[in-house]
């Protein structure tokens, strides 16, 4: 088995130079479009194409569009002055004139003798009702009919590169597209229709017609296909590199579990019980669990969680659940106390603030065994921190995770099964091409008996009649966030809008009602302004997006979002989530400065309307394509020359179930059909995941 990328691309793989027509400007102009190898200019597709089919006349023809027609030459009338040259020709109806500025007269004598036939191809235009074509793309002698494309790819362009030149260059590479094995499912390409990789990439250069550009035409589908099937190759190869034999099974009796179902007042929800089903049931296998638990917000995650941390000391083991901060790691801990008290399990906190003879307490305990739930921030990563038996890690809110940090973190404990919560709703083909290596855990149902949000938008000019009812809320007993956005007032002076806010409300409301929690702030104030909100002594806290996650605060049902135009839709959609967590009627209000853009209000609309998060994403989505997706723009989503995330859900479905079933029957990818897969991963630069397969 070959260690390196195979010879037959290394052609493929040349400088752009060795390409006939390429020079070192071209070859610049490409890399502005990414194009730095042969092997990109295959993989850059038409984006339209021109119809060059010849028709008898450009009588009716609209101004700006291409014609190919045959002509007799009438007459040349030279420049005159600074005139064009200019040629009248008739076709089959009417007459029309080709143009020329500044020309080689002896070149146009003899490409367009009075009285002779040709076939001329350009864009017509009219002036004052006379047609003309200047500078026509092709003029030929009737026999060379053949050479002109009835339909001719039209690729995308930047400066300094010609559609010329493009085409060129583009033909050169798709020559030396090798003969490669066939790494696709055989039962996929015929069912579906398909070409073979080389065929597809030649019929892909040369469409027939404005259908053989669409999305769903064969060739491009198939080219498609292997971009997502490279992808979530990569994935699956990480994922069974995950998930490696852990020599035992936690087996949980359940026995812990059902006390505390038993304690709670309220029952499961069906997608809860769901989760807990496949998680357990994943634990109990004896491979490696590597499982993404998704639920929006208040979907009840911290519940799953917790039966799953159970189930690790059910099963004579220790489970870890960690939180991206402090301020969630001790609220955490507070919600799971009291029921794992009910089961009789010992449940700890650990996070970088502890030190000294407690913290080396809390470590013997753990080491003992003694401790069976660990809650912490990422401090309970420390070299010191030893664990009888860890057999679970939770990670909560870590959606910024990519592949690689996820490959990190398997390394910590090779035998510890792994569960990753989120709470951002991140659409189906997202979710596939972001975590196509672990499994999927859906909360798609939220816990009964939750009063709707009432949602407004609110123009900043109306403030004062918000304060006004924000002090009547106050008054009665009821909570408020208040969320600001980030601003630097100047480059000397870095300040949060949130603290100048602050002001005025504790001027509006009260001193003591009003509390603030901003990222800038040390750590210890940060959880104190937190503890007085939680407990009810302050009634307001005014804070930046620090309390976008996890936040639990029943009692707060009023949600203030200042400028909201300037957040992203799922950001926003989160920040509403810490309210409509108790009983009563909560609303939140999203206050936007005028004048609001069409986009800004389509999307304030769209949150204002529904609070379904699985929706606000695909729509969001769909409004501003998979890259610009706030959060999820800085998670390593692969960016694809030819596959559409947005519109190839399925296709995506179907290369991740291929990528796992080809790795399940053939590990090691040594099997004809896996060594035809390595190319293609080579192929699309998907290689560093041939770097985990195990060798031999
Ligand atoms: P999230 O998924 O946002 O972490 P939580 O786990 O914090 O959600 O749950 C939100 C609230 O819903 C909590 O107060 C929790 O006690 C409550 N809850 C969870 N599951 C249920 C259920 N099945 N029925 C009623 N309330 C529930
Ligand atoms: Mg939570």
């Amino acid at each position: 088995m070959s260690g390196g990328r195979p010879p037959v691309l290394f052609p493929l793989f040349a400088e752009l130079e060795t390409l006939p027509g390429v020079g070192p400007k071209t070859a610049q102009a490409l890399a502005q479009m990414h194009i730095s190898r042969p092997r990109d200019l295959l993989l850059t597709l038409p984006t339209s194409g021109t119809d060059r089919r010849t028709r008898p006349t450009v009588q009716g023809v609209p101004s700006g569009q291409t014609v190919t027609v045959q002509v007799t030459v009438l007459r040349h009338q030279p420049s005159s002055g600074r005139g064009p040259y200019r040629i009248y020709v008739e076709d089959a109806q009417t007459t029309l004139s080709l143009v020329w500025f500044r020309p080689n007269r002896g070149y146009l004598e003899k490409l367009l003798p009075v009285g002779e036939e040709r076939l001329i191809s350009g864009k017509l235009e009219r002036y004052d009702g006379q047609a003309q074509i200047a500078h026509p793309d092709h003029v030929l002698p009737l026999g060379e009919v053949a050479t002109i494309p009835p339909f001719e790819p039209v690729y995308p362009l930047t400066a300094g590169l010609t559609g010329k030149t493009m085409t060129k260059a583009v033909v050169a590479a798709v020559e030396r597209a090798p003969d490669l094995p066939e790494w696709a499912d055989p039962g996929l390409i015929a069912k579906r229709g398909w070409p073979g990789w080389k065929a597809a990439i030649q019929k892909a250069h040369a469409p027939d017609n404005a259908a053989d550009l669409s999305a769903l035409a064969p060739a491009r589908e198939r080219l498609a296909y292997d971009e997502l099937l490279a992808h979530q190759m990569t994935l699956a190869v990480a994922r069974a590199h995950q998930r490696v034999p852990k020599g035992r099974a936690s087996q949980a009796d359940g026995r812990l579990q059902s006390m505390v179902l038993a304690a709670l007042e309220f029952a499961p929800t069906g997608a809860q019980r769901r989760a807990i089903a496949e998680i357990t049931g994943d634990m109990a296998e004896p491979r490696r669990m590597y499982r993404l638990l998704q639920g929006d917000v208040g979907s009840g995650k911290t519940l799953v969680a917790l039966m799953a941390l159970l189930a690790a000391v059910e099963s004579g083991g220790q489970g870890v659940l960690m939180a991206p901060t402090e301020i969630l790691a001790r609220q955490h801990a507070e919600a799971l106390a009291p029921l794992a008290e009910v089961a009789g399990v010992r449940l700890e906190v650990l996070t970088g603030r502890d030190s000294g003879t407690a913290r080396a307490a809390r470590l013997a305990a753990l080491a003992a065994g003694e401790i069976g739930i660990l809650v912490g921030t990422h401090a309970v990563f420390q070299a010191d921190v030893q664990f009888a038996d860890l057999r679970l890690a939770i990670i909560d809110e870590q959606h910024r995770f990519g592949v690689r940090q996820r490959l990190e973190l398997g390394r910590k404990g090779d035998k510890t099964d792994v569960l990753v919560m989120t709470a951002t709703p991140i659409p189906r083909s997202l979710a596939l091409a972001q975590y196509g290596d672990m499994d999927l855990s859906v909360l798609d149902e939220k816990p009964p008996g939750r009063s709707p949000i009432k949602s407004a938008l609110v123009g900043a000019d109306r403030l004062d009649d918000v304060i006004a009812h924000l002090r009547k809320a106050v008054a009665e007993g009821r909570q408020a966030y208040w969320v600001c956005p980030l601003v630097e007032e100047s480059e000397a002076v870095p300040m949060v809008a949130a603290e100048a806010r602050f002001r005025d409300l504790r001027a509006a409301l009260g001193e003591g009602v009003v509390g603030l929690v901003h990222g800038q702030m040390p750590s210890d104030r940060k959880d104190e302004a937190m503890a007085q909100f939680v407990s009810g002594e302050t009634q307001v806290l005014v804070a930046t997006t620090v309390i976008e996650v996890g936040v639990n605060v029943p009692n707060a049902s009023i949600m203030v979002i200042e400028q909201a135009e300037t957040f992203g839709l799922a950001q926003l959609h989160q920040l509403r989530g810490r309210v409509g967590r108790g009983a009563v009627q909560s609303t939140c209000l999203f206050l936007y400065h005028t004048p609001l853009s069409e986009t800004a209000k389509r999307r304030l609309t769209l949150l204002r309307d529904t609070e379904d998060g699985f929706r606000i994403a695909e729509e969001d989505l769909a409004m501003r394509g998979a890259g610009d997706m706030i959060g999820i723009a800085q998670s390593g989503l692969p960016h694809f020359r030819i596959a559409d995330l947005e519109s190839q859900t399925k296709l995506l479905e179907i290369a991740r179930d291929d990528a796992r079933a080809l790795l399940n029957t053939d590990p090691d990818l040594a099997s004809p059909r896996g060594e035809a897969m390595r190319a293609l991963l080579w192929l699309l630069e998907q290689d560093k995941a041939l770097g985990l397969l195990r060798v031999g």
